[in-house]
């Protein structure tokens, strides 16, 4: 396992973010609890050290799950973070009990990191409103020792990254955010980059494969990469791409099975990072990869709790836009396996989830633009 170094601390370069645990039925809120510890523990004993955990994943399971899954092992042999869920206004004025609440179903007496959770557009205001006094309690916190190191993740942006930073009084000490070779120009992340860069503030890294979507490409694409290394897998040069940004201390990757944690530390056994022109190519073929009419939905599964009709949003949009590359016959048969109440048409229009989506993808439109493609309507 790779090392890097956070003020004196030695962190596991690839972090275990649990928010893709194995589930049971395919319900994300039922983790099946003997695999979830099996990817936990395997992810342990092979050098992971940073366990990011938070009080959305898996319908509030997930910290339960990584306290259980590490209650055993010495608490100072590994790091654990968690995040403040600010992103929905029914939390923002539940600072207080929010914490406790988190620590108790983590089991421990405090975080060695922790993270404001998706600042962007639509929350940065509340997430700094006085009347909530959030970052005066996290602060607290930090001085009595149950937060040892704050940060905040961000999918806004640049400028609202920036204002967050300017608004934390020099305490934020780390930043999260979306990364990797698509979105190096897709969503802004080379700025992000400079950015953080330039404040001297280290880099964490979520959506290192985004959402998956970098797991498989094309074997066309497959092809030109394997003509600059053979060796490397799909996988392995999305991380590659991540082991040569300057200042990346932390990538988060979400396993769910024991055969992907060996697949990550093989990866995370060395430091490759790639030269200039392998990753010029990488970020071209990055700027190709989507589309166009695509949308960039990363399966984060935030709007999947606010939707009225409990819609698979994420999965619905996976299979728009598969039917914008590959037509729409290609998705026809699984759509005729989703019942019609819970099909694209049925989406009533409602905007909850577009509020809630950190990628400003608009969701209603995009399913009234794939019913149309289908020919459907409930
Ligand atoms: S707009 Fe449609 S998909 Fe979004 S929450 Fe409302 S019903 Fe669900
Ligand atoms: S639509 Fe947005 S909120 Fe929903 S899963 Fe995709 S990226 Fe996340």
């Amino acid at each position: 396992m790779i090392y890097r170094d956070f003020k004196g601390l030695k962190l596991s370069g690839l972090g275990l973010g649990n928010m893709r645990l194995p589930v049971i039925d395919g319900d994300d809120s039922r983790i099946d609890y003997e695999k979830a510890a099996a990817v936990i523990r395997r992810a342990y004993e092979g050098g992971v050290n940073y366990f990011d955990t938070a009080y959305g994943y898996h319908g509030g399971t997930s910290e339960a799950t990584v306290g259980r899954a590490l209650a055993d092992v010495p608490r100072d042999s590994y790091y654990l973070a968690d995040k403040f869920p600010g992103f929905s206004l029914e939390n923002v004025s539940r600072v207080r009990e929010i914490f406790e609440e988190q620590l108790q179903r983590c089991a421990t007496d405090h975080f060695d990191f922790y993270l404001f959770h998706n600042i962007y557009e639509k929350n940065i205001d509340m997430c700094l409103d006085p009347q909530y006094g959030i970052m005066d309690y996290l602060l607290e916190q930090k001085r009595a020792g149950r937060i040892r190191h704050l940060g905040f993740s961000c999918h806004g942006e640049p400028r609202t990254l920036e204002r967050f930073l300017d608004a934390g009084r020099g305490e934020l000490e780390f930043c999260q955010i979306q990364l990797n070779y698509v979105d190096w120009s897709l969503q802004h992340a080379r700025e992000k980059v400079e950015l953080l860069n330039s404040r001297g503030i280290p880099i964490w890294v979520m959506e290192g494969v985004r959402g998956g979507r970098l797991v498989d490409l094309p074997a066309e694409t497959m092809d030109k990469l394997k003509a600059l290394r053979p060796e490397e897998s799909a996988v392995s040069w999305a991380f590659r791409f991540l082991q040569s940004v300057p200042g990346v201390t932390v990538v988060l990757s979400g396993m769910g099975s024991v055969e992907q944690v060996e697949d990550n530390l093989a990866t995370w056994s060395e430091d490759r990072p790639l030269n200039e022109r392998e990753f010029a190519a990488l970020t071209e073929i990055g700027r190709n990869l989507f589309a166009k009419g695509t949308v960039p939905c990363t399966a984060c599964h935030y709007c999947v709790s606010k939707c009225p009709q409990g819609l698979d949003i994420p999965r619905l949009l996976r299979l728009y836009n598969e039917a914008v590359y590959s037509g729409v016959p290609a998705v026809s048969g699984t759509i005729k396996e989703i019942s019609p109440d819970k099909q694209p048409g049925a989406c009533i229009s409602c905007h909850s989830c577009a509020a809630v989506c950190p990628q400003n993808i608009e969701i209603p439109e995009t399913l009234a633009k794939f019913t149309e493609m289908l020919g459907t309507k409930e």
